[in-house]
């Protein structure tokens, strides 16, 4: 039977097939998680339960629920100084579902998307499903993996229709500096190109560090797609709510796109975001000082590991350590540390051919995991 050729744009998945194998092995440890360990807050899931008993089994309005937008609008300005009307705020089905209807909107076969290289591992699927061209852009870790402005020039062309950018980013943790997004926005108006921008870890910032708003930028507002989600912030990634904030004629056009995707996200469920919004800021707080302590137990660890080294990020739960020291390329590496210590860690190839000699480790785990966990890669690599 034949299938489309676009089922070529999906690969293959290192961290799919590792994951598969943790659950016949409890043995593992896994250091390559993705979503927080943390469960959602009570109230959230007290709200859910309440607005699933009342009824709200029904469709959302394509464009999310007004109340639940309206509720963002508010934060979008408080937190992120973005100023938006209800009307430039979709509602979607995690904020995966806000990429790729941005990308539907912005683009049309044969058109260049700059993705970043380590990046998200979404980007490049999703630009090739729409027959796009994913042009990467090579992110040095002695830039602390941000775009540096000359190389995004060097990459535009004619052709060039969006560039993807992640702050704080997946997997390298780095927070973009406003410098940097400043010259970016400069890059943009000079080139009338559209910047989207997935803010899906803006809440997860350590060391004093901040989260800015590429669209908060004077002037940025017309050039940015922004996505957002309670995903990663509020420890909701099963509830499937994510957002999208542009201009309103974007937003309605990804409108007219969700009829072909998942029409709403589950109404019950964005009705209780609106409570995660209202309430779970301590919580939020809370989640966040356990990560900053397991993150300096892992960057005490990584120093204290011969051939291994760290980055300095300062967001999400991740470090992307470069492991070139060991020679081995990224994907040996973390088969041998898979095979003998049994600790899951994911190769940086995954996130891009620029990430080899590298691999990612994630600090979404137990205190003690983490310990236990680093205790068996030393072992391990002082053999080597
Ligand atoms: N963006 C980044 C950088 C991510 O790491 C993820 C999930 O891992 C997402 C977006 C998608 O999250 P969700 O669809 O749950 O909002």
């Amino acid at each position: 039977m034949r299938l489309a050729h676009r089922i070529k744009a999906a690969g293959h998945s290192w961290i799919e097939e590792s994951l598969r194998f943790l659950e016949s092995h409890p043995e593992i440890i896994s250091l390559g998680a993705g979503e927080p360990d943390f469960p959602a807050p009570k109230n959230v899931s007290v709200a859910a339960k309440k607005f699933l008993s009342r009824g709200f089994s029904h469709y959302a309005p394509l464009q999310g629920r007004h109340e639940l937008r309206e509720a963002l609008a508010k934060k979008l300005k408080r937190e992120n100084k973005i100023h938006a009307t209800p009307e430039e705020i979709i509602v979607t089905c995690g904020s995966k579902e806000a990429l790729l209807l941005a990308m539907m909107t912005t683009t049309d076969p044969g058109d260049e998307v700059i993705v970043p290289d380590p990046g998200y591992v979404a980007y490049r699927p999703m630009a090739k499903t729409l027959n796009c061209v994913p042009v990467p852009i090579h992110l040095r870790e002695e830039d602390n993996f941000e775009i540096h402005p000359d190389e995004l020039k060097k990459l535009i062309t004619k052709n060039t229709r969006l560039i993807t950018i992640n702050t704080p980013s997946n997997p390298t943790g780095t927070v973009f500096s406003k410098k940097i997004l400043e010259e970016i926005a400069d890059i943009l108006v000079e080139k009338n190109i559209i910047a989207l921008v997935d803010e899906a870890y803006e809440k997860l910032i350590y060391d004093g560090a901040k989260h800015i708003s590429l669209a908060s930028l004077n002037g940025m507002k017309d050039y940015v797609i922004t996505t957002q989600t309670f995903s990663k912030s509020y420890a909701m990634c099963g509830y499937r709510v994510g957002y999208a904030v542009a201009t309103e004629k974007i937003i309605r056009e990804m409108k007219e796109f969700k009829i072909c995707t998942t029409l709403s996200a589950p109404t019950a469920f964005q009705l209780a975001a609106i409570d995660a919004l209202k309430k779970s800021e301590p919580y939020v707080k809370k989640m966040r000082k356990e990560y900053a302590r397991r993150k300096k137990l892992l960057h005490k660890r990584i120093d204290e590991i011969p051939n291994i080294t760290h980055n300095k990020p300062k967001g999400a739960f991740y470090f992307f350590s470069n492991i070139k020291e060991t020679k081995m390329s990224s994907e040996k590496f973390c088969n041998h540390v898979l095979e003998k210590a049994k600790v899951i860690l994911i190769p940086g190839t995954e996130f891009g051919k620029f990430g080899e000699g590298y691999a990612r480790i994630s600090y979404a785990a137990a205190y003690d995991k983490i310990g236990e966990a680093m205790d068996r890669i030393e072992n391990v690599l002082t053999k080597i």
